[in-house]
């Protein structure tokens, strides 16, 4: 099974790997002409004290857990089998990324073959998205914003302060710290272990409304609508928290109501003016990226 797992994430990779953003070379250019307004940088450059909180975790690690966590979340959801769905998922992934203040991470974006509404983040630069969730995307748009909001929990490092977190993994602080600081095997061990109640409990609240605002900026910084992620909160608010598909979402997540009333808050009027790209249609896409 193991083996399994890591064949998988191998042929994900190679799968996936390509020339990132050429096909988005056209929204670079418009950029160019487009100036992120300036509060909205320090929004994202603004530093956290995260730095002292995962300071025991070094990059090399924080992606070997990432791996880890990946493997596991593709042993529960499989891959869906379009490799062109998967290209163009990735390479927008990919494009995102490359705006943020990490673009050099082993970034790879996949599509789980499930009907749910969902998307995963892991450490390092993982990220899914459901077949469900791409479903009831309207535009590229919204997309985009989801995966910046994903990729948002990555750069900030979101999930190792949740391993750190006595709450998430009931383990104290300095145990914490003792399994981390073992060798490779010992690591990739506690991470499949702690793998279940991370991603059962969810992050801090606020986490995820940092996430939504970090996203916004990506997906602006990158050529997109910045309301790609709000619309999707709305979508999310019109529905029932009960329906099976939006369930583990509503769970691990603070009501979409709270992060839309946030969101617009913190965006007030400065992306206004901002002339951002609702992008393809997913039909046209699916054109290109099929050859
Ligand atoms: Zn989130």
């Amino acid at each position: 099974m193991r083996a399994y797992q890591k064949l998988l994430i191998a042929s994900l990779t190679i799968l996936l790997c390509g020339p990132a953003a050429a096909q988005f070379d056209f929204l670079k250019k418009a950029l160019e002409n487009a100036p992120i307004p300036g509060k909205a940088k320090t929004a994202l450059d603004k530093t956290m004290d995260v730095a002292e909180k995962t300071k025991e975790i070094d990059e090399p690690k924080e992606i070997a857990i990432g791996q880890e966590f990946a493997a596991s979340l593709l042993g529960a959801k499989p891959l869906l089998n379009d490799p062109a769905l998967q290209r163009y998922v990735n390479t927008l992934g990919r494009w995102l990324a490359s705006q943020t203040e990490r673009p050099d991470l082993p970034w790879t974006f996949g599509v789980l073959n499930d009907d749910g509404f969902n998307a995963f983040a892991t450490p390092g630069g993982s990220i899914f998205v459901t077949k469900g969730l791409l479903a009831r995307m309207r535009n590229e748009a919204e997309l985009a914003g989801v995966l910046s909001h994903e990729i948002g929990h990555v750069i900030r490092k979101h999930y190792l302060k949740a391993i750190q977190s006595n709450a998430v993994t009931g383990l104290g602080v300095d145990l914490v710290a003792e399994n981390i600081n073992k060798g490779p095997a010992e690591l990739k061990t506690f991470a499949a272990n702690i793998f279940k109640d991370v991603y059962a409990k969810g992050l801090d609240k606020d986490d995820e409304y940092e996430a939504d605002r970090v996203g916004v900026v990506i997906a602006a910084r990158a050529g997109f609508d910045a309301y790609g992620l709000p619309s999707v909160l709305q979508t999310l608010q019109s529905q029932n928290p009960q329906d099976k598909g939006f369930s583990l979402l509503f769970e691990t997540h603070p009501t979409p109501t709270d992060r839309l009333d946030r969101l617009t808050r913190a965006m007030g009027t400065r992306f206004e003016s901002s002339t951002g790209s609702a992008g393809k249609p997913f039909s046209e896409r699916s054109r290109e990226f099929s050859h």
